[in-house]
């Protein structure tokens, strides 16, 4: 497909499914079958503005794969949005949701658009008449969306309400990621993050090291970066720095995080947060500390700033933030990284348990869903630890290893080796 395999991102992830394929021997055709999606859903968004214009912004739908269930992804509201970035994530899905060992594709959609730059009115036409765009193609069977970057609980009520509205009847289940109110699930807003601090305490433990001993840099303090910081800090864990889009905060001592999250959920912003220097996001990466946790954007760890970095363990919060490059030179200094289809799995754990309590109309209470949530990450984490103990491999191509062998094998019962 033209344009498809454009992106760093989608090269690269090819580049590792074919590394790992070689490991396990994977069938040819599955490998296929794998590196292209299934299909790809161009749209174009036709938006009246506040000031009367009417501005055309494009959209996307990539579903990759669906061999195991439903397809499932995130949506992503961002400027740098491009059809490649959106492939890329949607097979970053299917090896995500394969690795956790849920009954799910893999998927993602994308509007080209600055957020910050629109108002929520404009933000609300935006998301119905994508919605209305793509609706043909998803549904509680078919493909069930999801907030992602530069989207949220409010942007999956839209899309309810809009898929509900061209249905002619009350679709719940037709997104996760929704407000309680409206069929969402208990804890999914923390899910991502919390997941995160569930892995890290893993790593921990196989390293014979417990959270309350180390210090930790979180990049990024959005849904997933803020909810890790919280968690992190609840259970005894000193975070050190954390930033945001503008600049990082740091506090070789700890940050007080509820303290901070109190001020930038009043101001928007790091600035003007007494228990803390301001530092640069880039100063933030090459901190001395034990984890360092990328939670914001693809390819914040690159060839430029790889070899600055000081942190001994990665934990991928984010999709695809270290770069092959980076991934390589960090390799070669011995750092441990745990890749993001097994790092940030939460979000689409929770959003797993949200489509079955919709589909049951029967809700749990927060307890119940972060222990369901802590089983799988455990079970996942070990899962891949395991295979990478056994076949002297790293995370990344441990976790590749398991997600692929899980798929191939759907392929083959289904009948399509
Ligand atoms: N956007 C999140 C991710 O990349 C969550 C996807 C979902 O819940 O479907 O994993």
């Amino acid at each position: 497909m033209e344009g498809i395999a454009e992106s760093a991102l989608f090269k690269n992830t090819i580049r590792n499914m074919e590394h790992s394929a070689q490991i396990v021997k994977l069938n040819p055709s599955a490998i296929e079958r794998l590196k292209s999606p299934r299909r790809a859903i161009v749209v174009s968004v036709p938006v009246r503005m506040d000031d009367g214009t009417v501005r055309v912004f494009e959209g996307y739908r990539v579903q990759h794969n669906h061999v195991l269930g439903p397809f499932k992804g995130g949506i992503r509201y961002h400027q740098s949005v491009t059809l490649s970035e959106v492939a890329a994530l949607a097979s970053l899905m299917t090896f995500k949701n394969s690795l956790l060992n849920l009954p799910l594709g893999g998927a993602k959609g994308g509007v080209c658009v600055d957020p910050t730059q629109i108002s929520t009115r404009e933000a609300e036409k935006l998301t119905r008449r994508y919605t209305s765009e793509i609706a043909p193609w998803i549904g509680p069977d078919r493909d069930i969306p999801a907030p992602d970057v530069g989207t949220s609980s409010q942007t999956m009520a839209w899309m309810l309400d809009q898929y509900s509205l061209e249905s002619g009847f009350s679709q719940t289940g037709v997104v996760t990621g929704k407000p309680v109110e409206i069929g969402g699930s208990a804890g999914r807003d923390a899910a991502t993050g919390l997941g995160v601090v569930y892995i890290i305490e893993k790593v921990l433990e196989k390293l014979s090291q417990k959270i309350n001993s180390v210090t930790l840099a979180i990049q990024g303090f959005g849904k997933v970066g803020m909810h890790a910081a919280i968690e992190a800090h609840r259970i005894g864990g000193k975070v050190v720095a954390v930033s945001d889009v503008s600049n990082g905060l740091y506090n070789p001592e700890g940050i007080n995080v509820p303290e901070l999250v109190e001020h930038y959920t009043a101001n928007m912003s790091l600035n003007g947060y007494h228990g803390g220097k301001l530092i640069s996001n880039e100063e933030l990466l090459s901190l001395p500390v034990d984890v360092l946790a990328p939670c914001a954007l693809d390819g914040t760890i690159n060839s430029n700033n790889a070899d600055h970095v000081k942190a001994k363990i990665i934990v991928e919060g984010a999709n695809g933030p270290v770069t092959a490059n980076a991934n390589d030179i960090l390799k070669g200094k011995k750092c441990l990284i745990i890749p993001d289809i097994l790092a940030n799995g939460g979000g689409v754990v929770v959003s797993y348990f949200e489509w079955v309590q919709d589909i049951s109309w029967l809700f749990w209470d927060e307890t119940q869903v972060r222990e369901k949530l802590r089983m799988v990450m455990y079970r996942s984490f070990d899962k891949v630890w395991e295979f990478s103990q056994k076949n002297h491999l790293d995370m990344r191509t441990a976790a590749m290893a398991v997600s692929l062998v899980r798929l191939e094998s759907a392929m083959k019962l289904r009948g399509q080796l």
